[in-house]
């Protein structure tokens, strides 16, 4: 948990959030200001602040989040696709410091990866 972090307070439920999923490692929320008709959120219940921080102990849990951001397509009938995106750092233009993954879907993407 760190003190300043919006998205350690939503995994432990002092900031209200729409939750989509939870479980042990994560939870999956909607996001609040949506870029795509289905947009979650998968975020840790950990506080890693971005994929620099990634260790070796960490392979699990980002296994894992990709199972749930599986599941979660599967949920949302996603069958037409849909896409992960992982920001980090300031010309990925990440602007919560708490690793989160996108689950994007809904509608055909832009085309263009960036
Ligand atoms: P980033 O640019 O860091 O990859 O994405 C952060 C995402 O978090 C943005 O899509 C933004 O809309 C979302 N976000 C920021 N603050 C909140 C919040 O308090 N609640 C929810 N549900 N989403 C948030
Ligand atoms: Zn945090």
């Amino acid at each position: 948990m760190s003190e300043d972090c919006i998205f350690c307070k939503i995994a432990n439920k002092q900031v209200l959030s729409d939750i989509v999923h939870e479980d042990e490692h994560v939870v999956a929320i909607k996001d609040i200001n949506p870029q795509t008709p289905v947009h979650l959120l998968i975020v840790p219940k950990i506080h890693i602040p971005s994929m620099d921080e990634l260790r070796p102990e960490h392979s699990a849990l980002l296994g894992h989040i990709h199972l749930v951001a599986k599941s979660l397509a599967e949920k949302e009938g996603l069958e037409d696709g849909w896409r992960l995106v992982i920001n980090c750092g300031p010309n990925a233009k990440q602007t919560v410091f708490h690793l989160h993954v996108h689950v994007m879907g809904g509608r055909p993407m832009m085309g263009q990866m960036a």
